[in-house]
Order: structure tokens, then sequence, then C-alpha cells
């Protein structure tokens, strides 16, 4: 233990308008500019300290803590330094986020997408998405504050596709009970049985809505707006800085060499695409890596106004029709001006998006998960979205490609389910193929039925 680094208390915090630049303090509430109304990020004033130590020794800092037990530095916590340096250690909650396993795809489904490539599986969250990362960064900072201002109560709130109620309602309910409420608004009938259990089972109150996501989104601004609430949607900055550690974990998980890489990412909200970028460029200013990846954003046809974006240079938000990719069924992202600002300042020619077809997502989930992977809808959706850019000429084969599996696939069995009984509303346009679908069969409990039935020889 005594040749792990540990992170000290340091960094001075702001909040900063991404419109006017005006700059707030990190411990109000805040979520957008009160004086333009644009979106907040949060900076760190002293950066540039962080700057004098070299690359070298951050590496060595950081690999340092890649075997430590202590639980407070296991998880997105071991970036201490980029996430969130005002917070002492005793005010992390870990609750077993990050660190996610990158898995080499199989030969055989590598073949069929067109390149080798590698799935980073934030399924393997507690919560069983990528959206543990934000929250326990979000919660650790309400943690934090509680404490420093000596709160006696906040109500925390979230509108979700419902992984982030599933996250916020999971973290929320590490803290004590006598300070913190759990609130989250769901778009009724727009979640998967098993993300409407999440919240429910961590204890949170549960409001559902008619409408989809950006209706319930539209509300929770409002009341972020006009009450005393700690907003846990990416749309607030804490919850990016979390998210930022899939892009360091990369770097480190690769050596810190993302010389020709690839990074494939489904676009909902956009929150994820924004910490991802934004990750990176943190390690490129730092000297940890040398050259930003390409950054490749996925949507569905039925929920693409980024893809759009892309191809016309014109954003417009749109109606969403359905998507199985439901986690990113979003028609007006609310991060999408920060993916602007960083396509413009670093991206430029490495950020391309693709749109895929409901049928491509679904083929992409199956064939991908029988091929020995456990990726939701929206992995597939990563899957379908590689599987075009190479066909298509956006990229080259023989770059280094990682994709986001950003949940479980045991999230989106109803989707699964529906495709193998070709149950979907006609709204999604899915053409469903026999060879994908699979089902039970009941036979008696007698062996010798179940051996004829499998064509099984007999051993003499
Ligand atoms: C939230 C979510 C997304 C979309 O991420 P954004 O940050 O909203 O773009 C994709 N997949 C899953 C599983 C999600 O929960
Ligand atoms: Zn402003």
């Amino acid at each position: 233990m005594s040749d792990v680094n540990m992170p000290d208390v340091n960094g001075d915090l702001v909040y900063t308008c991404i419109g006017c630049g005006g700059s707030y303090d990190i411990y109000d509430f805040v979520y957008t500019c009160p004086k333009c109304g644009s979106l907040l990020k949060i900076e760190n004033t002293r950066f540039d300290q962080l700057r004098k130590i070299p690359p070298d020794t951050w590496k060595k800092i950081f690999d340092s803590r890649r075997n430590t037990t202590l639980p407070e530095l296991s998880g997105i916590f071991r970036f201490h330094e980029l996430i969130l340096p005002i917070i002492p250690l005793e005010d992390v909650i870990y609750l077993g986020e990050g660190q996610t396993p990158i898995v080499k795809a199989n030969p055989e489904l590598s073949a069929w997408v067109g390149a080798g490539f590698y799935v980073k599986n934030d399924g393997l969250n507690p919560s069983a998405s990528f959206k543990d990362r934000g929250m326990a960064s979000a919660i650790s900072f309400l943690n934090h504050v509680i404490k420093v201002k000596d709160l006696d109560h906040v109500l925390g709130i979230c509108a979700s596709t419902g992984d982030t109620s599933a996250a916020a309602a999971l973290y929320l309910s590490y803290l004590p009970k006598s300070k913190v409420q759990a609130v989250v608004l769901l778009p009724r009938g727009k979640v998967t049985p098993q993300q409407l259990s999440q919240p429910l089972g961590s204890g949170a109150q549960v409001i559902e809505m008619p409408g989809v996501f950006d209706d319930c989104m539209r509300i929770v601004e409002e009341l972020a707006g006009n009450y005393h609430v700690f907003l846990l949607n990416s749309k607030n900055p804490v919850r990016i800085l979390g998210q930022k550690s899939y892009a360091y974990e990369i770097a480190q998980q690769l050596s810190w060499d993302t010389d020709d890489l690839v990074v494939v990412v489904p676009i909902g909200n956009a929150g994820n695409i924004t910490a991802i970028m934004d990750g990176f460029v943190d390690l490129l200013k730092l000297g940890i890596i040398d050259k930003l990846p390409t950054i490749l954003g996925v949507q569905s046809h039925h929920a693409d106004p980024v893809s759009r974006w892309r191809a016309t240079g014109e954003y417009v938000p749109i109606k969403v029709s359905l998507s199985v990719a439901q986690a990113a069924m979003i028609g007006d992202p609310v991060s999408f001006p920060k993916v602007r600002q960083l396509v413009e300042e670093y991206y430029d020619d490495r950020f391309h998006v693709v749109s895929v077809t409901e049928s491509e997502i679904m083929e992409g989930m199956l064939t991908a998960n029988r091929h020995g992977h456990v990726v939701c809808t929206q992995g597939g959706e990563s899957v379908a979205g590689l599987k075009r850019a190479l066909a298509e000429n956006i990229i080259p084969s023989d770059r280094r490609f990682i994709l986001d599996s950003t949940s479980h696939q045991l999230k989106f069995a109803s989707f699964q389910q529906m495709y193998f009984d070709d149950a979907f509303d006609p709204d999604y346009g899915i053409q469903t193929l026999d060879e994908l679908k699979n089902k039970p069969t009941s036979l008696d409990a007698n062996a010798e039925i179940i051996a004829q039935f499998l064509g099984l020889k007999k051993r003499d």
C-alpha cells in the first residue's frame, strides 16, 4: 500500500457558462447560466498546476493506484485530480463502479462487422449501466456539500429513459434517509420492466408521466429552475466529471497509447459522448496521450438529430419515433451545444456520426450476444454503427476500435423477446430474421426422449 500515490484535496472548481463565459460558485446548485441560460461546465482554475507534473509522473501515479484495495481509489476516483479534486477521499461514495473490462470481440463477430474490435462493457457497473460513473461523482459531491454546508434536507431528482433513474436511486439510497430524498420522473411505458424495477427497489419516489423522455426533461428543468432540488441529469456538469473516467480508463487499459484509436458511442442526451471527448482532451492537455482518438457517434434513424447535424451542418431538434435503443431515444439532446464546441475546438475531422436502422440495431445486439457478448440494444447500436461506418468507408478498418456497450443485455431483454416473438409495434419498422430467433423447447423429464430430440448417438 505504501507505494500508492494518495491524492490531496486540491484544485479550485467553478461552473463556467459555455455561452457567455460567466463563472459561478461550485457549491451553489445551478444548472444553467443565470445570465444567458446556456449550459455550464466545470473548470479547474488551477489546471495549469497539473500541467507542471510530467506525463510520465501522471502515468506512474495512476498506475500505482491500479492495484490498490482502497475502495475510494478503486473506481472513478483513481483519477481524483481530474474529476473532483476538491473533495476529500472520505466523502467518496464507491459502490463498485468503473474499471469495467475491455473484451476482445469474437473473431466470427469481427468478420461479420468488418474489423477486429473490443467492447468496453459498461453494463458491468453496479446498476448495470455507465450512468453509475456520473452518479458516483454527483452523489459523492452531494455527500460533500451536505457536510460542508450542513444541509438538513436535499431532494435529488432526475428525468430518465430508465438507466439514470436506476443509478440515481441506487446512489441516493446510500446516503442518510433523514437528509436525502430520491425522486425520478419516467415516461410511462417507455422504460423496460427491469429498469422500472430498479428505482422501485432502491426505494425512490417514482413518478410516471405521459410522453417521451424529452417531455420528462422539460418538467425536471422547470423544477430545477424554480425549486430547491439537486438535479441528477447530465445537464448537471458534476455528472460529466465522473463519466470522463470512461476515457481515462480506456487510455490506461491501452497503456496510454491512443494512436489510431476509434471509440464508438451511442448518442442519446449526448452527456456520455461529451464526457468521453472531454476526458481525452484532459489527457491530451496533460501530455498523457499524444493524439485524440476518433469518436464515432451512433444514433437510430428514429432519433438522430446529431447525425443530421453532422451531415447537414444544421442542428434541428426532431420528434422521435419508437426505438429499441430506448435509452438513447431523444430528439433534442441537452448536451448538444457541448458536443458542437468540442468538435469545433478539438475533434474536427476526428468526429463522425452514423445513423442506423432499428433492424440493424437488433441484428447488432443479437449477433454480438450469440458470440459471447452481453450487450444491450445501445451496445447493439454501437456494433451496427461500426459495421455501417466500415461499409460506407467512413473509417478504415485497420484502426483499433473500442465500442461502448453502455448497459447490460438483461436490462433490455424485453426487446430480445419481442424480436423472438415477432411482436414489435409496426412503428419500429423492424424486419426480423428467423436465424436470430430462439425459444425454449418443452420436453418430458426423460433422458431417452431428450437424447432422441438432440439426435445423440448411444455409447457402447
Ligand atoms: C443514457 C444511456 C445512453 C445515452 O447516453 P447519453 O449520455 O444520454 O447520450 C445510452 N445507452 C444507455 C444504456 C443509457 O442508459
Ligand atoms: Zn452565460
